[in-house]
């Protein structure tokens, strides 16, 4: 199939989308002035009920709603619109909105930029000691664009916030310096955008380099569910293939991150194909996704998307809590909620399925777990406990939080027991 992409200027050319009202479609076109907006044909034409599109949970994923944008932001873009204002005049004004949607949560761009010989990497991240991220500049992009993503600010063109590297000689220096380092993450945006020779460049470079402690080459990517044709037919899918052949081949694990939000996007019958190809060549699939309301937010699709998930032999990895920037306030349930949702879907899987682990906040100290609610010495409290730390030491130690039922993030909780801080909060703090 041909690859077919529709942005903010041509999705009114999609067949389907005529079927809906006037007022959805202006929607979309605010919307996406603000937050990045792209689909693709393979999502629309195999992924998406067009019977009841407005309660699909893909269309939702991928087509903007009015509500993922304030009131007043929404007002702001809507007046310019209807009154024909000049696309630059708009643009500024999604900008300063832009700036407001907190871009860069976790303070990335402060605190996970390596430095190499004074010069700061900035395509590269290195927030967790074994685990080093890499944005190569071509792979700043996706099939399509999820309407909840936290990359976002990857996409909309103001260079200010895009993190990538466009060469990969610092890779490898850094790589050799940092002996701690096992994995290698290739993500973006999505790296699977990438043409394959262009992949394969950054991969010679490993392979020549003598990188003995590096063990996993690990690609973030959503193209099992946005593009699986990049396994099958595209032009260099079979070259793709050889190339994850050969990092097993040699020695190390290619493993495959994938992201599924929802079981619909393993029933095709090219997902399925491609996710075979993919282990046929050695490599480990494992997934992971944010649990988001209106989309997923019910244990009935998490038990059968990772028992489905397992029976084709992807290992389910981590629940994310849907992290504090662009549309949050659309896509966020209360901590607790979150809990019982994954607790209910975990009891009804087998261990195969209990790999996974969540709900997780991804956030500035490190990977935050909700362990669960209790009640001790008469106060309510969440448990919670890190399994990464920007200090390695916090991993795998409980602490508490007091009982908040309406809380969607680590920064609205408050520590129990008339404990004054968290107990890492100072450690962060310093460093
Ligand atoms: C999640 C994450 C990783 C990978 O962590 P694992 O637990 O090893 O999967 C690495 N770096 C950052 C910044 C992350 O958020
Ligand atoms: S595929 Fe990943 S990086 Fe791309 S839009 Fe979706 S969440 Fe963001």
């Amino acid at each position: 199939m041909k690859y077919k992409a529709y942005t903010l200027e041509n999705f009114r050319e999609i067949r389907q989308i005529n079927q809906l009202e006037e007022e959805l479609l202006f929607d979309i076109e605010v919307v996406a002035h603000v937050l990045p907006f792209k689909v693709n044909n393979y999502v629309v034409d195999e992924l998406i009920d067009w019977s009841d599109p407005v309660n699909d949970p893909i269309f939702r994923m991928t087509f903007p709603q009015r509500d993922m944008l304030k009131p007043e932001h929404y007002a702001a873009i809507a007046v310019l619109i209807k009154s024909g204002a000049d696309r630059g005049i708009v643009r500024q004004e999604a900008n300063r909105i832009r700036l407001q949607l907190n871009p860069h949560p976790a303070k990335q761009l402060e605190k996970n930029i390596p430095v190499l010989e004074g010069v700061k990497l900035r395509g590269l991240q290195h927030k967790y000691r074994e685990t080093l991220l890499f944005f190569p500049i071509k792979g700043q992009t996706c099939h399509a664009y999820c309407t909840f993503c936290f990359r976002w600010p990857q996409f909309v063109g103001m260079n200010k916030l895009k993190i990538a590297m466009s060469r990969s000689e610092e890779l490898i220096e850094y790589l050799k310096r940092h002996s701690e380092i096992t994995d290698l993450l290739i993500t973006g945006g999505d790296p699977l955008i990438m043409k394959t020779r262009f992949i394969r460049m950054i991969f010679d470079k490993i392979n020549s380099a003598n990188l003995r402690n590096l063990i996993n080459i690990r690609i973030g990517s959503k193209a099992l569910s946005y593009w699986p044709y990049r396994f099958l037919e595209d032009d260099d899918a079979e070259d793709l293939l050889e190339l994850f052949r050969e990092v097993n081949q040699k020695g190390r694990r290619l493993a495959f991150m994938a992201h599924f939000n929802h079981q619909k996007e393993l029933n095709t019958k090219s997902a399925r194909e491609a996710v075979k190809r993919i282990l046929s060549t050695g490599s480990i699939i494992r997934s992971q996704a944010p649990i988001l309301r209106n989309i997923n937010d019910k244990p009935a699709i998490w038990q059968k998307m990772w028992k489905k998930q397992v029976r084709m032999g992807i290992i389910p990895y981590y629940m994310f809590v849907p992290r504090n920037t662009g549309a949050q306030h659309y896509f966020a349930t209360p901590l607790v909620k979150i809990w019982e949702i994954f607790k209910e879907a975990y009891q009804q899987v087998s261990g195969l399925c209990r790999t996974v682990r969540g709900p997780i906040m991804s956030a500035d100290p490190g990977k935050i777990q909700i362990l669960g609610v209790d009640q001790v010495k008469g106060e309510k409290v969440i448990a919670l406990q890190f399994i990464q730390g920007r200090n390695p030491d916090w991993v795998m130690r409980p602490f508490f939080a007091r009982y908040d039922e309406k809380a969607v993030w680590r920064t609205q909780l408050v520590p129990a027991f008339d404990r004054d801080k968290f107990f890492y909060e100072e450690d962060l703090s310093n460093g």
